[in-house]
C-alpha cells in the first residue's frame, strides 16, 4: 500500500486495496504485530521527566486484538511514536502513552488520538482567567471542575481540543457526520481506492428488529436465518467491491486490469460501494463538544456500532483529563432529567402519597420513563 499523491502534489491518502480480511480476530490477521503503548523509542511531546508509563495486561490484550493495518501503515505509526519533541505546553502522560496508538474498534475499525491541546489543569485557568497554570490544590480543582460541570459553564471546556484519526464504516460515518461541530477531512475516495474492507457483525451483535422500538434491536438471530444474513452481506459485499474494482478497470493489487479500457473515474465507480464499506476521517472538535458527543453516542439509545467507537474514545478521555471525565460522568452520563411535573410527583412520592400513571398527569410514555429512572416497575 502506498501514498497517493494528488494533483496539488500533496499526499491525501493510502491507495491500493487489501486482501480480502472477514475475520473478527480470527487466524488470517493475526501475522500483525501488535503494538503496545509506550513502545518505540520514546513518545511525542513529553514532560520534562517521567518515564513513558508501561503497557498493562488489558492493552496488551486489547492491543493484540487484530486489525486492518498494513505493516506499512504500523512502521508509520511505530515511526511517529519514536518521535520526540521537548515542548513547554503542558502534556498528560497517560495519553503520551496512547498517542497515535490504533484502539481497534468493530472488525477492521480503529480510533486513533493524533494530537491534542490543554488538559485539567488548562479548563482551570481558562475558568480563572489565570496568568500561570492557574492550578491549586487537586481537590480545589477539582471542585471547580465539578462545579463548572453541573452548571453548564461549558466555554472552559473549549480549551481542550483533540484530533482523532478514525476508521469506521460509511453507515456509521453517516450517523457520526451529524455532529456538526467537528473539523474533518475525510479519506478521498475521489482520489484513493477504498480498501476491500467491510464490516460484518458479530454473531452476538447480529440482533432482529426490535418489537416496541423502531430505531432498535430485539433478540439475536439464531441459526440457519443468522448463517444466512452474514452470507448475504459478505456476497453482496464481495460482489460490489468486484464490480467497484471492474469499473476502475484495476485488480486487487491497483495494476490496470485491460490495457483497452479506460475505467470508470474514482469519483463514480464509488457509489456502488455497500454501506458496510469502511472510510477514515481525521475528526478535531474541542472537548465541550466530544463530550456532546459522547454523551448521546455512548448512551444506552446509540446504535451497538457507533457506541462502541464513542466507548474507545471514552478511555482517551478519561486519561486525558481525569478530573473533567470524572465529572462528565457524574453530571452528565450519570445524571437524567426530570421535568418540571416528575419533580412535583416524587415530592408527593417522598410524601407517601401512592402516585399511579392515572394519577400522575404523566402520558404512559413519560410515566415509564419515570419509574425507569427510579428503578420501579411499571
Ligand atoms: C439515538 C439517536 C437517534 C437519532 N435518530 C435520528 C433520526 O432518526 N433522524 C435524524 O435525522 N437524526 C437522528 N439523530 C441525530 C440527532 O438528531 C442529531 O442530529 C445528532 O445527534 C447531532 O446532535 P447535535 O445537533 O446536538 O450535535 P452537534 O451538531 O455536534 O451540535 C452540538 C450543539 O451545537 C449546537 N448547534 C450546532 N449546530 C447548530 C445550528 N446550526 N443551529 C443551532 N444550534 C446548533 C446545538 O446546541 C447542538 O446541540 C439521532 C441521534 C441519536 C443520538
Amino acid at each position: 500500500m502506498g501514498m497517493q499523491v494528488t494533483p496539488e502534489g500533496r499526499e491525501f491518502g493510502l491507495v491500493a486495496a487489501d486482501g480480502v480480511n472477514w475475520g473478527h480476530g480470527g487466524s488470517g490477521e493475526a501475522d500483525f504485530p501488535p503494538i503496545l503503548p509506550g513502545s518505540g523509542a520514546g513518545w511525542k511531546r513529553p514532560r520534562l521527566t517521567g518515564p513513558a508509563p508501561a503497557a498493562t495486561a488489558k492493552e496488551v490484550k486489547q492491543a493484540s486484538l487484530t486489525m486492518a493495518l498494513t505493516d506499512a501503515q504500523q512502521q508509520e505509526i511505530a515511526a511517529a511514536r519514536a518521535d520526540q519533541a521537548q515542548t513547554r505546553r503542558p502534556s498528560v502522560p497517560a495519553l503520551e502513552a496512547m498517542l497515535f496508538e490504533a484502539l481497534p474498534v468493530l472488525d477492521h475499525g480503529f480510533v486513533r488520538v493524533i494530537d491534542y491541546m490543554g488538559d485539567d489543569a488548562a479548563i482551570v485557568q481558562a475558568a480563572r482567567v489565570s496568568y500561570g497554570r492557574g492550578t491549586r490544590a487537586a481537590n480545589e480543582d477539582r471542585g471547580l471542575i465539578r462545579y463548572l460541570m453541573r452548571h453548564r459553564h461549558s466555554t472552559p471546556f473549549e480549551m481542550c481540543e483533540i484530533k482523532y484519526h478514525v476508521k469506521l464504516p460509511i453507515f456509521v460515518a453517516r450517523q457520526w457526520i451529524r455532529h456538526r461541530t467537528a473539523n474533518v477531512n475525510e479519506y478521498s475516495a475521489r482520489y484513493s481506492i477504498l480498501d476491500r474492507e467491510f464490516y460484518i457483525p458479530a454473531p452476538e451483535h447480529l440482533a432482529a428488529q426490535s418489537a416496541s422500538n423502531r430505531q432498535g434491536r430485539g433478540d439475536v438471530l439464531q441459526g440457519a436465518e443468522a448463517g444466512r444474513v452474514l452470507d448475504l452481506l459478505r456476497e453482496d459485499a464481495t460482489r460490489n467491491y468486484d464490480h467497484y474494482l471492474e469499473m476502475l478497470n484495476e485488480d486487487d493489487e491497483g495494476a490496470a486490469r485491460d490495457e483497452n479500457r479506460q475505467g470508470l473515474a474514482r469519483e463514480l465507480a464509488r457509489m456502488n460501494l455497500t454501506l458496510n464499506a469502511y472510510t477514515q476521517w481525521y475528526w478535531k472538535t474541542d472537548l465541550h463538544n466530544l463530550l456532546h458527543f459522547l454523551s448521546l453516542r455512548a448512551d444506552a439509545h446509540a446504535q451497538y456500532e457507533i457506541h462502541v467507537y464513542a466507548d474507545a474514545m471514552l478511555k482517551t478521555v478519561e486519561a486525558w483529563v481525569p478530573m473533567a471525565f470524572e465529572a462528565f460522568r457524574d453530571y452528565r452520563m450519570g445524571a437524567v432529567t426530570l421535568s418540571a411535573q416528575m419533580i412535583a410527583i416524587l415530592r408527593r412520592m417522598l410524601a407517601s402519597e401512592a402516585v399511579t400513571q392515572e394519577t400522575s398527569g404523566l402520558s404512559k410514555r413519560e410515566w415509564r420513563e419515570m419509574m425507569d429512572i427510579l428503578g420501579r416497575k411499571v
